[in-house]
């Protein structure tokens, strides 16, 4: 099995790319960087059937020869970075979603689109299942990536009725783990870091807002089965165990043993209410569920960060 994946050194796609290496499979990856990080290819630049190459994806795919599975997982993917990448954001839904459905036309391949739990916005619909079509504000600070992601998903599937190529939609929940960017944004990694500094975690607005975390190697194995199940339409992959950013900062606090509780900071334009995955179609038909718990997933979580943050003498 040859298989493309797009955004190769990033915080997922080199998780997946590990296992695919597992699986047997001569795995090519790109990757430009722009989010990514040459940390994150350490292991797979030991395996003589892993290939990196350096390439922005929403201009073209500079690989030969031919694959029998393509993943789709470039993109930024932190609220942080829309604001700060708004058109490397845009392109990687769309222009780099046409060329890897292209690509697969042309090699046979299976396409497999890494959409988001963002295409059902501000959910009206709780707990969000495959059949809800979202509550997105087409213009606001967030759109640059929800509607990338809502039109790479019309393209995905056009691509698969009209042209017949073979695709998967997975709509991937909050995920957390190692090789999250210490610096990125997002709650796990800004609330561990703050822990592991000893400062207050920041927790914005009044921090009732919901999330589901799901661990990494869950999520691999999810992407892994919904790519070679015969599933078409949209599949949820992610953990259904709900908290509002309050507990989790509270968690995260007495997990590290950190004294400096809590600060309040102002909530983000657009930023959803309530957020949690229905798995039933996941559950039926890829027989997938979460298996880390969350106090085993946060412990590998924050021994990686610590790892990092004492190898840029950030920690004692
Ligand atoms: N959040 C927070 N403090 C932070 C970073 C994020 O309270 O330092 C909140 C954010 O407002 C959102 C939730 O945590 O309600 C998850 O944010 P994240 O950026 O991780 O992902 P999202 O699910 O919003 O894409």
């Amino acid at each position: 099995m040859r298989t493309l994946v797009t955004g190769g050194a990033g915080f997922v796609p080199s998780h997946l790319c590990e296992r695919l290496i597992a699986e047997g499979h001569e795995v090519v990856a790109l990757d430009n960087f722009v989010t990514g990080d040459e940390r994150n290819l350490r292991e797979l630049r030991r395996e003589p059937r892993f290939t990196f190459i350096e390439a922005d994806v929403t201009k073209a795919l500079p690989v030969t020869g031919r694959f029998d599975r393509v993943y789709h997982m470039a993109s930024p993917a932190s609220p942080i970075d829309y604001v700060e990448l708004p058109f490397e954001t845009l392109f990687a839904g769309s222009d780099a979603t046409r060329l890897g459905l292209e690509r697969a036309h042309q090699d046979g391949a299976r396409f497999f689109l890494a959409s988001t739990s963002e295409v059902y916005g501000d959910p009206a619909v709780h707990p969000q299942v495959e059949s809800y079509w979202g509550n997105v504000n087409p213009i606001g600070p967030r759109s640059v990536y929800d509607e990338a992601k809502r039109y790479a998903e019309a393209l995905t599937m056009a691509f698969h009725r009209y042209k017949k190529v073979p695709t998967r939609i997975v709509r991937i929940f909050n995920t957390y783990g190692p090789r999250m960017r210490v610096n990125d944004g997002r709650v796990i990694p800004a609330f561990c870091s703050q822990a592991l500094r000893g400062e207050p975690l920041t927790v914005f607005g009044d921090g009732s807002q919901t999330r589901s975390f799901c661990y990494v190697s869950d999520l691999v194995d999810g992407l892994f089965r919904l790519m070679e199940s015969e599933l078409a339409e949209p599949c949820n992959i992610g953990n259904p165990t709900e908290r509002s950013m309050l507990e989790l900062a509270d968690y995260i606090n007495r997990f590290t043993n950190n004294p400096a509780g809590v600060v309040h900071k102002p909530l983000p334009q657009d930023d959803p209410t309530r957020r949690r995955p229905d798995i039933s179609r996941a559950r039926a038909v890829l027989g997938w569920e979460p298996q880390v718990s969350f106090e085993d997933g946060l412990r590998r979580t924050v021994d990686y960060f610590a790892e990092v943050m004492r190898e840029r003498g950030e920690l004692a």
